[in-house]
């Protein structure tokens, strides 16, 4: 997206993609006033449909729920509007994209694979094979010359690997930064690079940890192209201790995950003492019984094996 400033009138934001992250940081400029024009390839359909520029819209996805709360705060009344969609809701017990090829070439600073390189999809009993599912981060703003007023957002800033279900949420996340500095902060937003800059740097900062989640997760995987550092090991073998305590039914390592995972809670909390005293009482003791296996779950594989 790119935002102009002029003497007197409305500001001026063009945003390149009328995907989520586009009309995420559509709505962020709309809250703070800006005149909005969205550029889109696909002509858009009148009604929810899946379409050539987002072919992941044909299958169902996960939105956490940090993206839930910031959506809420962009597009207020959208959360009742997904529920009236029949979205599904699972609070856990809580208290733009590819359009990185209209932008200067930066190289990608990681990658790494899982499932092979494609994410195949169950969707009316077809499926769907999507490539270019790695994790992959622009250092966008970076250079001294990177353009004032031009900032990159969603998937054409970072777009991570769908098994994580991150990339709505952290878009929505960074259309908030948007909002705020063009609301408080526009002059010095839209003044020169280093004020541009500075909104990208903290716009990337809002990936920062699901990126830590996904590379940390896809880097165990054999097929991963690069390798862990130590202290990336040891945080994945304590996740997966953790994983095992909730899948055994410790509330404490269940919550600690779903509010670190949803991006309600720092990653510390993965850290908190009961979490140690739980994993050494259950290596002296052994694990409890494992959770049984949800109905719903085997109901699902039976309607879909028939
Ligand atoms: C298979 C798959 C499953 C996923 N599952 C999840 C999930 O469960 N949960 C989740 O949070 N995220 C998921 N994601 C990621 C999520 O879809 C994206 O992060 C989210 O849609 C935001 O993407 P975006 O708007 O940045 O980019 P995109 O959705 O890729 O949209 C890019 C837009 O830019 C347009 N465009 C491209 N080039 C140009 C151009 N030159 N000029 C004009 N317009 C252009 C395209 O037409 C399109 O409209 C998944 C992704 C994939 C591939």
């Amino acid at each position: 997206m790119s935002l102009s400033a002029t003497s007197a009138g409305p500001r001026e934001v063009v945003i390149i993609g009328a995907s989520l992250a586009g009309l995420f940081a559509a709505a962020a400029a709309d809250a703070a006033g800006a005149r909005t024009m969205i550029i889109a390839r696909d002509t858009l359909p009148e009604t929810p449909l899946a379409r050539k520029g987002v072919p992941q819209g044909r299958q169902p996805h996960v939105l956490l729920h940090q993206g839930l709360l910031a959506a809420e705060k962009l597009v207020p009344g959208i959360r009742e509007d997904l529920l009236n969609r029949r979205c599904t809701l699972r609070a856990p017990s809580l208290g733009s994209t590819s359009t990185a090829g209209c932008l200067p070439g930066y190289p990608r600073t990681r990658r790494s694979r899982r499932l092979g390189r494609c994410w195949s999809s169950w969707s009316a009993r077809r499926y769907a094979i999507h490539r270019q599912t790695g994790n992959r981060r622009h250092r966008y703003g970076r250079s001294h010359s990177w353009p004032a007023g031009l900032l990159a957002v969603g998937d054409a800033y970072c777009a991570f690997n769908p098994v994580f279900g991150q990339g709505i949420t952290v878009a929505a996340c960074q259309a908030l930064l948007i909002r705020d500095a063009l609301k408080h902060d526009s002059s010095r937003a839209e003044r020169g690079p280093l004020e541009t800059r500075r909104l990208q740097h903290r716009i990337g900062a809002a990936a920062d940890f699901p990126w830590k989640v996904a590379t940390t997760e896809d880097l165990r995987h054999p097929s991963s192209s690069g390798s862990q550092p130590r202290v990336q090991r040891f945080f994945g073998l304590w996740t997966t201790q953790l994983a095992r305590l909730a899948a055994h039914g410790d509330r404490g390592a269940y919550l600690a995950f779903a509010r670190v995972y949803h991006l309600m809670a720092a990653p510390a909390m993965l850290f908190h003492p009961s979490l140690a005293f739980s994993a050494c009482r259950a290596a002296v003791r052994g694990m409890p019984e494992q959770n049984p296996r949800p109905r719903a779950l085997d109901a699902l594989m039976r309607s879909r094996s028939a």
